[in-house]
């Protein structure tokens, strides 16, 4: 991202704090995270963080984390630049609630509505220059299996056994395979792209996507979600660049085109608590280390970016899981990262909080 400096720089961290809610102010939760007023710098017991940004309960609104830190990477989109913004933290500290990933608090305040909506209008503004194509899909990871959630009918064609197809039965959905080009563009082999051409259309793919997602009842939340849930949307565009003119003034000729493609992925990633406080049973506990490894290797790969920085040609270990082998072209290189670090205020919390807080400062 470019921003104060003008230089590139590939990650950024920010953190988001949710106010109390319901439940902990039930249970008579005290507050236990503080932020240094004007600076972004997070404290919980003897412990401070500083992030390149913080937004909080007393702090701005969320507003003010969308026109920081992803409006740009709309911007970047048009200029060709992939980008991810990741939501992680614990369940229940509000990462589907800042991206905007569920039907349930499906209202306009998320990120992922907010990009729709400024990236629909940057469209109409640019619409002379140049012609637009979007495309969005949407997918989650559970248990290192990659599955379409806008597989409208979950159908799979069957081989008769012939090497041809024969029937068509409902068997689930077809697993989706990760491939990666020569250009080293990842693509997503057996996924649903929907073109899509109005805010109405994209609106309703997260919805649909939304309520496809895979949810499981734990011990911390039965609303919590063990899955990573990404929703990505294409923008594909042909620029009409300066027509020439033949030299006497005459008809134009060919006008010249140029095309350009650039990814976004909002990830809502799946709760950081460990597997062991899940506990329940031993499916739940093997769901809950297949998450870790995806969590584990996305710090790897972000805190690998970072060094990669000082030291040319650091491995970053991208093939460590599906999450960030599928997030391969996105994060690094020319890409712009948003990680957001999402905390519960709460006592009762403070220790997966600070969890959170030191993965997300590793990741600086
Ligand atoms: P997660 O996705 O991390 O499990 P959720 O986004 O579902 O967490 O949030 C947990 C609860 O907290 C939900 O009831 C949600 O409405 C509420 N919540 C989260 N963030 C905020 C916020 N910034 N302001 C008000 N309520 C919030
Ligand atoms: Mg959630």
């Amino acid at each position: 991202m470019t921003m104060e400096n003008g230089e590139d720089c590939c990650v950024r961290v920010v953190v988001h704090i949710r106010p109390l809610i319901g439940d902990e102010r039930l249970q008579g939760c005290k507050d236990c995270v503080t932020v240094v007023p004007g600076k972004p710098q997070v404290q919980i017991g003897t412990h401070s963080f500083t992030f390149d940004h913080v937004y909080g309960s007393t702090g701005s609104p969320s507003s003010a984390m969308f026109e920081e830190c992803i409006a740009p990477l709309v911007d970047g989109l048009f200029q060709g630049y992939n980008a991810t913004v990741l939501a992680y933290g614990q369940t229940g500290s509000g990462k589907t609630y800042t991206m905007g990933t569920s039907c349930r608090d499906g209202s306009q305040t998320g990120l992922i509505p907010q990009v729709v909506n400024t990236l629909f209008s940057k469209i109409e503004t640019l619409k002379h220059q140049a012609e637009f194509q979007l495309h969005v899909s949407f997918i989650e990871i559970l248990k290192e299996e990659v599955r379409d959630l806008l597989d409208p009918a979950f159908v799979r064609k069957v081989d008769a056994g012939n090497g041809q197809v024969g029937k068509v039965t409902v068997i689930g959905k077809p697993p989706v395979q990760i491939r990666e080009a020569s250009n080293g563009v990842i693509t997503l082999a057996g996924t649903t792209e929907i073109d899509v051409s109005s805010q109405k259309e994209m609106a309703s793919c997260l919805e649909q996507g939304s309520l496809n997602r895979a949810t499981g009842s734990t011990n911390m939340n039965n609303q919590s979600s063990r899955s990573h849930a990404i929703f990505t949307i294409t923008l594909e565009q042909m620029r009409k660049l300066d027509p020439i003119i033949t030299a006497d003034g005459g008809p134009i000729e060919d006008v010249t085109e140029d095309f350009l493609c650039a990814k976004f992925h909002l990830v809502d990633l799946a709760g950081s608590e460990r597997a062991k406080r899940t506990c329940s049973d031993g499916l739940r506990f093997k769901e809950g280390v297949h998450i870790n490894r995806g969590l584990l290797a996305l710090g790897n790969v972000i805190s690998a970016l970072g060094d990669e920085k000082k030291r040319k040609g650091a491995h970053v270990p991208y093939r460590d899981s599906k999450l960030t082998r599928l997030l391969q072209d996105s994060l690094g290189g020319n890409s712009r990262t948003v990680m957001i670090a999402c905390i519960s205020p709460a006592d009762i919390n403070a220790e997966e909080t600070l969890n959170t807080l030191k993965y997300a400062n590793r990741a600086r």
